[in-house]
């Protein structure tokens, strides 16, 4: 298995290769640019196929880490750790807090948050050898509720300033009173996203395949409930994928009627050229590592001392940077995730000197 030509490798610093054979941990670190700071990103245990496709995730992933920090002005570097396995079956407190003392032999170059596949409660078994573990204590969340670290309420926040930011750039307006909505998927942070949206006057259409989310939705927040086929292709001003990835692509494009693209779901665009497709239909697309940030932000202030005040504020933030790539959009014809990345690079290729 090559590291230096793998297709994902991306002038990466360090990867890490950790095994045990008592505990049968299998684990790969991978840390891509600690310019701005310690690579923070998620621990993910996965069952996958080949150790190549965890090499892959942990490559890519911590790249993109890199750019969401950068855009997000946190000091903070990029990287990913995966646990090769099924969580379900090979996860045991022993290899938990064997992956706790291979993040602490890293010396804080690499700080590991919740992902796929692991829980709050894992990292703290982890962090019972190490103290670079993050997002795992309790605090008073922005919504003013106790969090336990979960990330989406303040996901949900950053999504909901960033579609605000997008409706004011494409439609001219402040506010979002009567505005039509579709939000694929009501899970932690579409639901929470949907509550900010009704709170300011907006129309809701949902879908999810959890009917259980959707009744919710129509029942508490007035939704309209849609067919999932229906919810990308809706005659609505704002279009929130707040599910899967790749959903911007060759089939869903043409037939998207929104002009704006706002939501939180990871990896929207199937490809580069899906950025392209959408600059040319007149599509307003939010790029999703920069408006889908406010979680990564909530977790760098559980290391650096929370207060939801200065969350919020950090969080608000995301609106300037998406103001700044739609500018610039508008100015050269680029694309704006296109932009986006640009922006990102210009932020994290000089390293921060204190
Ligand atoms: P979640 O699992 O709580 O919610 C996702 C929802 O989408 C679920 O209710 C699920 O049933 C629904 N869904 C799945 N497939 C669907 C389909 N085909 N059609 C309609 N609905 C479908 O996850 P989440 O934490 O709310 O995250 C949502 C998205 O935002 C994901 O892409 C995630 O990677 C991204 N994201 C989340 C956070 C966070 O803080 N939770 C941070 C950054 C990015």
């Amino acid at each position: 298995m090559s590291v230096f030509s793998h297709p994902e490798f991306n002038q990466h610093e360090q990867v890490n290769f950790f095994h045990d054979e008592a505990t049968g941990l299998k684990a790969i670190v991978a840390i891509h640019n600690s310019n701005r700071g310690p690579a923070l990103g998620g621990c993910r245990m996965w069952n996958y196929a080949s150790d190549e496709d965890a090499l892959t995730d942990a490559l890519r992933l911590s790249k993109g880490m890199t750019y969401k920090s950068a855009l997000a002005n946190l000091d903070l570097g990029g990287g990913k750790s995966v646990i090769i396995g099924d969580p379900r079956q090979h996860k045991t407190e022993a290899l938990l807090e064997m992956m706790g003392r291979c993040l602490e032999s890293l010396s804080g170059r690499y700080i590991a948050a919740e992902d796929s596949g692991t829980s709050v409660a894992d990292l703290k078994v982890m962090g019972r050898h190490t103290q670079y573990v993050a997002g795992i204590t309790e605090h008073t969340g922005i919504d003013g509720q106790p969090s336990n670290g979960d990330p989406s309420p303040a996901t949900a926040y950053g999504t909901f300033i960033g579609l605000k930011a997008a409706v004011k750039h494409r439609l001219g307006r402040d506010d979002l009173n009567g505005l039509s909505v579709a939000i694929q998927g009501v899970g932690n942070v579409g639901y929470r996203l949907a509550e900010h949206l009704r709170a300011a006057g907006a129309k809701l259409y949902v879908t999810d395949i959890h009917q259980d989310q959707v009744d919710k939705a129509v029942n508490l927040l007035g939704a309209t409930a849609v067919q999932a086929d229906e919810i990308l292709s809706l005659d609505v001003d704002i279009l929130a994928p707040c599910a899967l990835g790749a959903i911007l692509n060759d089939d869903s494009i043409p037939a998207i009627k929104a002009t704006v693209i706002a939501g939180a779901a990871n990896n929207q665009l199937a490809s580069a050229r899906h950025d392209l497709m959408l600059k040319e239909r007149g599509i307003l697309y939010a790029p999703d590592f920069a408006i889908n940030a406010g979680g990564i932000i909530d977790i760098f202030y559980d290391r650096v001392g929370h207060s939801p005040e200065k969350v919020s504020r950090h969080i608000e933030t995301i609106a300037e940077t998406l103001d700044e790539i739609f500018r610039r959009s508008d100015a050269t014809g680029t694309p704006c995730g296109m932009i986006a990345n640009t922006l990102a690079e210009e932020r994290f290729l000089k390293k921060i000197t204190v």
